[in-house]
Parts: C-alpha cells; structure tokens; sequence
C-alpha cells in the first residue's frame, strides 16, 4: 500500500483545507469544505479528482460548502450522526467507533463532543496521521459553544491515547495567539517556550505552523496538562479534578 499524500491550503480567513489523495485506487476525500471554489482549483491544481467529503462538524466554514461541491463532483459525503439536522448533502451519518476507507486505508471515527456536540475526528492508524477539525488546535483547543468541560476533556484525553508520533492536522491557524495564552499559563514549560519560539519564526516567514503531532502537544500546549503539577500549582489548583482544571484554563482562554 503506497502512502496518503496530503495537500493543506489555506481558506477562507483562517482555516485550512486538506486533500488525502491514495495513489493507489486513485481517490481523493477532502476534510470539511470551508470554500468549494478554493478545495475545487487545489484539486486541479493536484490533477486529483474528489470522491468523497468527510466532515467534522457542523459549522458553515467547515460543511457550508458541502451542497456547492457535491454538485460539482459527485463526491460521496460522510458527516457525523449527531449533526444529522444540521448537515446538508450527506449520503452517509457515522459515529463512534465507524470505519470510513480511502481506498485500502482506514480512517476510525472518534466522536469529540466538546466544541459542538456532535464534532467527529479521523484517525488513518496504519499512516499515523488524524484530522480533528475543531476539537484541538496546535497549543489550544476549540471554544466551548455547545458542550461541556468534562465532555471536551474527556474528548481531548481519547486523542492523547494516539502515539506521540502521530501527525495532527487541525483546521485553523491560530497558535500564534494561543502560543502567547499558554504562556501566560504555563510560562515556566521548557517545551512551550521552545515551540513558541518556532512558531514565531514560522509566521515571520509566512509559513504554517500546522500540522503539529501528539507528542509536541502534550509537551506544550495547556489544554492538554490538566494533570501536570507545576501547571496546577500556577493555578492553584493542586487537588481538583482533571476536567476542572481544564474548565479553568478554557474559562481564561475565553477571556485572555
Ligand atoms: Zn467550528
Ligand atoms: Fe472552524
């Protein structure tokens, strides 16, 4: 079996779109559709041709362009369960635990209710690399809008169960401001200051700082150290409960 090849593009303000092309059986699936015409001239641009839409969630910059591109391409469309009103052009509802193939690869479904309540991640295991639209950011995580804390920790902590090696692909480009919020934090992580000092360089230059891995994020990126003691102490929270430590840094996140 050959490698996926992913192409990631910017959208819209400040998302990213991403095309998972297997070369084998000659399919390509695109995650989310924030802007048909842009994920359309990226496809022309591969000499890809789209047959499947996987969406994340429900919100318009991730499925708004889902009717525009399945017009366009006949693409067969994947979208989660629990969003079921609030997607439109599905042909297929997954949840937890489904498989969705690209070609020979598969992707598992890993329901994330946190960010909204019916949000999905794919995970391809044997390629070590997953797509989590709004569920984690590089050194953040996605607002609160419709779940809770608990349910978005218990979320965030099924993602940290993947090998640190595993390759993240998140959908937006925000970890300058949430490089500066985790040190606000946690300004005393090594591996924080390090990554920020990357990501500011990165930018300078114009580059992404997405993808980013497991392994970096739990390093680094507070929405992910609920449990680590010095982040705790700093909060004065040292007794609390996982989830209510996270609760606390989303709640200064929201407020930063
Ligand atoms: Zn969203
Ligand atoms: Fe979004």
């Amino acid at each position: 079996m050959s490698a996926l090849e992913i192409r990631q593009f910017p959208c819209l303000s400040d998302n990213y779109g991403f095309l998972i092309h297997d070369p084998d059986s000659g399919e390509t699936v695109v995650i989310d559709t924030p802007d048909a015409k842009t994920i359309e001239a990226e496809a022309a641009a591969a000499g890809w041709t789209i047959t499947q839409i996987w969406n994340t969630h429900h919100h318009w910059d991730h499925a708004g362009g889902n009717s525009e591109l399945k017009a366009a391409t006949k693409a067969h469309v994947v979208a989660p369960k629990a969003d079921q009103n609030r997607i439109d052009s599905v042909d297929q509802w997954v949840q937890d635990g489904d498989t969705v193939m690209l070609g020979q690869h598969r992707a598992d479904v890993y329901f994330t209710p946190g960010h909204t309540l019916g949000h999905v991640c794919y995970h391809f295991p044997d390629q070590k690399i997953a797509f989590v639209g709004d569920t984690l950011f590089a050194l953040g995580c996605g607002r609160l809008f419709e779940g809770s804390p608990q349910q978005m920790w218990d979320s965030l902590s099924r993602l940290m169960d993947w090998p640190d090696e595993t390759t993240i692909y998140c959908a937006h480009e925000y970890t300058q401001s949430n490089a500066a919020f985790a040190l606000s934090v946690d300004p005393d992580n090594r591996d924080l200051q390090a990554y920020a000092a990357q990501v500011e360089a990165e930018r300078a230059r114009g580059e992404p700082t997405v993808p980013t891995t497991i392994g970096a994020e739990k390093a680094a990126n507070p929405f992910l150290r609920a449990a680590d003691p010095a982040l705790r102490a700093r909060l004065g929270l040292e007794t609390a409960a996982d989830a209510d430590v996270f609760a606390e840094i989303r709640r200064r996140k929201d407020n930063f």
